[in-house]
Parts: C-alpha cells; sequence; structure tokens
C-alpha cells in the first residue's frame, strides 16, 4: 500500500482512511488532487480525479518503474492497475478487462490511450517486427476512430459520441499479436449532419487522419470513398425542399448533381430517392411522393444513417485489418486477452432524449456488472466460507435494470410495441403505455402519475430515478430514434452506386421492394442485446476498474468543486467500495494451492506435511511466519487481509 508515499499527500488507498465517511474521503480526495496526486486506490480500483493540466507521470521513466512491480510498490498510478491486469494475463494465463467508467469530460479516453500506451511500451522486449507492426496499428487505430467518433460538445471538446470495447490478443509470450474493436452505439442525433465532427471540423486534422488510415492500411480508394461521404453528408445539410402547388420538389438542383458525383451514382437517381418512395401494396408497387416533411425526414436520417454505416465500417476495416492472423498463434498458442473498456459515463443534460436513455442504461448494467462482482460475489464468497464477516449495505441498482430491459414490461418493450403498431404511432402512445404499465413502480413517475410536480410536463417527461439520481427524459422523438427508418429506396441508391466501396456498405440496398419483408430489429433492441452481450464478455474476465472524477465544469486545473465531485463519489459506489474492501481481504487462495506455494518457508509443512488436514498445515505455517493475526480461514480457502502479507510471504519463497 504505497507507504513510502508521505502522508502530506493523503492516503495512496482509501481503505486506510481512520473513518469511513463521505467527509474523510473528500477531505483525502481533495488533497491529493491538491497537491497533483490524481491517483488514488480502493485495493486494486484506481480512482482518478482529471487534472485539467499536463502531468509529468506518463514519461518511459514512469513506465520503467511500474514495470512488473507490484500495485503496493509505487504511488498509485493507471500503469500500475495495468502492469496488474498484464501480470494476471501473462502469470495466471487469465483474460483480464479494465472497466474504465466516469462521467462525460471525467478522463476516460485519455485513461485509456495510458494503459494501452503502457502496455505497448512494456511488450516486445525481442522487437520482433510483426509484434511493433500490431501495436502501431492499434495506437493508430485510436486516432483514426476518435477523428470520426468524437465531437466537441459543452462537456468535453473532445467527446467520444460512441463506447468502445477493445480487446488485445496476446502469445504464449506476452506480446500483442492483434486486436479487435466492439463500438457501441454512435450517438447520430448530436451530429446535426457531422458538422461537430473533428474530422470534419478541420481540414488540416483530416490530412493527418488520411495519413493514419493509410498506415493502418485502408486502400487509396477506400480513404476517397470517406472523403466523399463525408462531403455528401455536408452537401445534404444545404439541401432544402419546397412546393408547387401539390408538387414537392428540390430548391437548391446544383447540389443534386454534386451529390450526384461523389456518390457515383445517376443523377435522376438520387432526385427520385429524396422525393419519392417506392411502397408494395399487395402485388403493386407504386411511386409515392414524400410531403416536404417527409423529404426533410428523408434526408436527414440519410445524412445519419451514412454517417453511423461509414463510422461502423471503418471499425470493421480496422478489425479485418488488426485481427489475429498468424494461423499458428491462434490455433496453438495460449492467446490471452486484455480488454479496455471506454463508455460514455452517465449523462443528465438540460434535455434529455433516447440516447441519454440508452446511455444510462448502459451505466446501469455495468453498475450492476460492478455490484455483482466486487461487492456481491465478495460477500458471498465470504458468507459460502464461513468467515464472520458483518453485511454492508448498498443499494442493489438491479430494479431499475428490469425498469428498462425486461420483457414485455419493461421501457423497451413498451417502446418497440409502441413501434409495431401501424398507424399512427406518436411519442405520447408511449408514454401512455409507460404511465399504464409502470405505474406503480418506484423507480418511475411522469406528471400524469404525480400530478402536482410541476417539473413534469404532461405528454412529454418521464423522470427515472437512476442509481446516479434523477433524470428526466422526453419522449420527443423516442419513437421516429426507435424505429430509425432509413427509406429503402436510399439503400438502394447507394448500393447501385457504381463505387465498390460504397457499395459495400449498403449489402441491404439490393433487395427488391417486394423482398423486403422482415422489421428491422429496433434501435432500443440492437443496443439492449449489445449491452448484454458486453456485460457477458466483461463478466467471463478477470475485472480491473478505473473510475474517474470530473472536478468542475469548467476545465480548470485548480478548482474541486466539493458538491460536483461528491455526488460522483456516491453514484460511482466508491464508499461501499471502500468499506467492502477494507471489511475484505485482499487475496485468497484454496489450501492446497498455498501449500504448493508457500510450503518451502516452513519447516512443518516441508516437503510434506504430517497434519489432519491442509487447513490445519497451512494455519501452522503461518502461525509459524507471525502472520496468523492477519488472515482468516474459510472451509475450503484462506483469507489474508493486506497484501504486505503475502508480499513477506513471496519474500521469504524468494529467499529459500
Ligand atoms: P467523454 O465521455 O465525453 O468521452 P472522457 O471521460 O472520455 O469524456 P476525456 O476525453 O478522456 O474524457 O478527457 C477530457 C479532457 O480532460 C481531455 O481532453 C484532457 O484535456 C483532460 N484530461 C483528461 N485526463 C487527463 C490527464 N490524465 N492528464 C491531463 N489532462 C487530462
Ligand atoms: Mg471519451
Amino acid at each position: 500500500m504505497a507507504e513510502h508515499e508521505s502522508l502530506e499527500f493523503g492516503k495512496a488507498d482509501f481503505v486506510l482512511l481512520d473513518n469511513v465517511s463521505m467527509e474523510e474521503f473528500m477531505a483525502n480526495l481533495k488533497l491529493r488532487f491538491e497537491k497533483g496526486r490524481i491517483y488514488t486506490y480502493i485495493g486494486e480500483v484506481v480512482v482518478s480525479v482529471n487534472p485539467y493540466r499536463a502531468m509529468n507521470i506518463y514519461s518511459r521513466d514512469v513506465i520503467e518503474q511500474y514495470k512488473g512491480r507490484e500495485l503496493y510498490e509505487r504511488p498509485p498510478h493507471l500503469f500500475a492497475i495495468a502492469d496488474a491486469a498484464y501480470k494476471a494475463m501473462k502469470r495466471r494465463n487469465k483474460d483480464t478487462c479494465i472497466v474504465i467508467s466516469g462521467e462525460s469530460g471525467a478522463g476516460k479516453t485519455e485513461a485509456s490511450k495510458y494503459i494501452m500506451q503502457y502496455i505497448a511500451a512494456i511488450t516486445n522486449p525481442n522487437q520482433r517486427a510483426e509484434v511493433e507492426r500490431v501495436k502501431n496499428m492499434l495506437l493508430k487505430s485510436n486516432c483514426v476512430l476518435e477523428a470520426f467518433g468524437n465531437a466537441k460538445t459543452n462537456r468535453n471538446d473532445n467527446s467520444s459520441r460512441f463506447g468502445k470495447y477493445m480487446d488485445i490478443n496476446f502469445d504464449f509470450k506476452g506480446d500483442p499479436i492483434g486486436g479487435h474493436i466492439n463500438n457501441y452505439l454512435l450517438e447520430k442525433v448530436c451530429i446535426a449532419f457531422g458538422k461537430d465532427f473533428s474530422c470534419i471540423n478541420d481540414g488540416a486534422d483530416f490530412k493527418a487522419v488520411a495519413d493514419a488510415m493509410k498506415v493502418i492500411g485502408f486502400t487509396g480508394d477506400e480513404i476517397q470513398t470517406v472523403y466523399k461521404i463525408l462531403a455528401t453528408i455536408l452537401h445534404l445539410g444545404n439541401l432544402t425542399f419546397g412546393v408547387d402547388g401539390d408538387v414537392t420538389l428540390i430548391e437548391n438542383t446544383k447540389l443534386v448533381s454534386v451529390i450526384r458525383e461523389l456518390l457515383s451514382t445517376k443523377e435522376e437517381n438520387v432526385e427520385k430517392a429524396l422525393l419519392y418512395r417506392t411502397v408494395a401494396t399487395g402485388r403493386d408497387v407504386i411511386e409515392k411522393q414524400h410531403t416536404t416533411q417527409e423529404a426533410n425526414y428523408g434526408r436527414d436520417a440519410l445524412a445519419k444513417a451514412m454517417y453511423e454505416r461509414l463510422f461502423c465500417w471503418i471499425v470493421s476495416r480496422i478489425n479485418d485489418i488488426i485481427e489475429v492472423r498468424n494461423y499458428d498463434a491462434k490455433i496453438h498458442g495460449k492467446n490471452t486477452v486484455i480488454g479496455v473498456l471506454d463508455i460514455y459515463g452517465f449523462e443528465i443534460f438540460q434535455n434529455n432524449s433516447f440516447e441519454q436513455f440508452c446511455i444510462n442504461y448502459c451505466n446501469e448494467k455495468l453498475q450492476q456488472l460492478f455490484i455483482q462482482l466486487v461487492l456481491k460475489q465478495e460477500q458471498d464468497e465470504y458468507q459460502r466460507e464461513g468467515i464472520p464477516w458483518k453485511h454492508i449495505d448498498y443499494f442493489n441498482n438491479q430494479i431499475i435494470v428490469d425498469l428498462v430491459e425486461q420483457q414485455h414490461k419493461g421501457i423497451f418493450a413498451v417502446l418497440d410495441e409502441a413501434c409495431m403498431n401501424v398507424g399512427k404511432v406518436t411519442d405520447e402512445v408511449f408514454l401512455q403505455g409507460l404511465n399504464t404499465k409502470l405505474a406503480k413502480h418506484a423507480h418511475y413517475t411522469s406528471r400524469k402519475l404525480s400530478p402536482t410536480d410541476k417539473s413534469l410536463e404532461f405528454d412529454r417527461d418521464f423522470r427515472i430515478r437512476h442509481y446516479a439520481g434523477d433524470v428526466v427524459y422526453s419522449v420527443v422523438g423516442f419513437i421516429d430514434k426507435n424505429k430509425d427508418t432509413l427509406f429503402q429506396d436510399f439503400k438502394r441508391l447507394l448500393y447501385n452506386s457504381s463505387n465498390s466501396v460504397l457499395k459495400a456498405m449498403w449489402p441491404e440496398g439490393k433487395l427488391r421492394i417486394t423482398e423486403v419483408t422482415k422489421r428491422p430489429l429496433t434501435a432500443a433492441t440492437l443496443f439492449k442485446n449489445s449491452m448484454i452481450s458486453l456485460v457477458e464478455n466483461l463478466a467471463s474476465k478477470e475485472p480491473y476498474y478505473v473510475r474517474c472524477i470530473k472536478p468542475n465544469d469548467v476545465k480548470s486545473p485548480l478548482l474541486f468543486e466539493h458538491e460536483r465531485c461528491r455526488h460522483q463519489v456516491e453514484y460511482l459506489g466508491l464508499l461501499e467500495n471502500v468499506r467492502v474492501r477494507r471489511a475484505g481481504f485482499a487475496n485468497r487462495q484454496t489450501y492446497p494451492r498455498f501449500l504448493q506455494r508457500y510450503k518451502m518457508i516452513s519447516e512443518f509443512t516441508w516437503p510434506n506435511h504430517d497434519l489432519p488436514s491442509d487447513k490445519d498445515a497451512v494455519k501452522r505455517l503461518l502461525q509459524g511466519c507471525g502472520f496468523d493475526h492477519d488472515v482468516a480461514y474459510g472451509k475450503t480457502k484462506v483469507f489474508i487481509r493486506t497484501p504486505r502479507t503475502l508480499f513477506s510471504l513471496e519474500e521469504q519463497r524468494a529467499e529459500m
């Protein structure tokens, strides 16, 4: 536990607080922030406060100081967690993952990059060219993804509008041999024609991005097509519709020829797709003219869909390139994984819509995983092993997860049901559905259910009591965003392009109108499914956590807004985390395994013991070394309270 660090910087591990209270926690967090100590542990969890200034703690020298060391040997750092995950992977053959959470602007993406940088720096001592190539790709891919997936928001100049989970695969030597990226929900609506995205914002920067793409292995044609798609999206933003009698028409027809050119398709096709949609009525296929409103809707949907498709295509191309290629490594070698999850934190905006709803649901899922892994499993194990244990209370948010994802009566189910209705479905109908099904739910309310609550608008708002706080959502747009319809005519238009790269992005455009029968899955269902599989994936790995805190809303390196930070500490469940950790044990091992590793340090156990059980033997060994006070003996496992004890055992073993 980093005891060499002087106390003038506060406690390096919250577990060492004299009293576990919010006051002491906050005082320690603030003191450390002010002293430039932005990282603090809770056991193996890193709590990080965004410094909003360049810190001199990420250099090659510092990396060297953490390499191969134990967590408690050096001051708290992301590098120590990265090293712990790496060691677990290499020594114990475990798949591990590092889950980085926190709200927008708290420093998640920066943290994920430092972790990647650390892993890249400590691997490949033999300088194998293939490993260098893979590492270079993994690092470069970050830059490309950020260019297309990040935007300037009022909370963060470089805000990730998508969640990212990246697996890094390692060979038996512990060197990276490939990777895989999953992306989650690119926030299309906030794109507003993509203008805010870094790749479009800054012409000069795009050259750097194009260079990075080239290095990764995108072809010239592919990069050209990316340019063309971005240009098309911008032009679509300037396209306007008017009416002449009852005919809808495009006002600035010149733009149509520009777009036609960019998309390598026929001019009349572009115009037709923007103004008409083909519908099948029974056996007949007819062309129905859009109203201006429909035409506007269609144009916006096209721009958003093109952007989203482009982003997903970029991710899948990167995956093609970085996936584990070496056949031998794949089949024979031991192939282990470190996953890094950098995902949007809990969001409360002035106006919260479908996107915030999905993002906050995602955070409920991750909190549930944290509870399962860190709080619940830990307590369950002590109980199972018969270790005296005072139960620690924490809020279990499963009830909110259910509120959102439960079949038939969860919010997503009600939304999907509303979207299935034929005829005119409105957002208000959806809200009525919620009010009927969820009237009694403790975490749901609306104006209809609490008529005196003036902060909620009739026919528009509902409020969820999230684990992290109350959020009012406006239902406006939920139905459209969930259906996420892109008129089939556009899909056909893009599929029929003579640009083969573009064509390949839109395979479903191949279907003729009469062949399109299946309703596509809704955005909510797709998102729910992706979250469920994400959580399953994380749960199968050994998790490490980085909990990021945003100290203020003005990006100041000096300001520690007490209330702002306290709120985050509260909803991240950090106090509960400290309590469980403090009451708990740093390490546990089954008796036979413990003996196998340490029997040589005691005359009672070396080379074999004659005691009635392994448990008795372990007891005798630990009494002999004077560590008896720091351990508890469970039914099948010995529990070691402090890491220092384990460390001493390791030292004695090494001296043998
Ligand atoms: P979002 O959810 O919006 O993507 P985020 O949690 O990923 O937010 P970052 O983009 O990582 O937030 O951080 C926001 C900004 O804070 C960075 O652009 C950088 O200026 C600053 N910052 C974060 N972490 C650090 C750090 N360790 N050192 C210096 N500056 C930092
Ligand atoms: Mg980010």
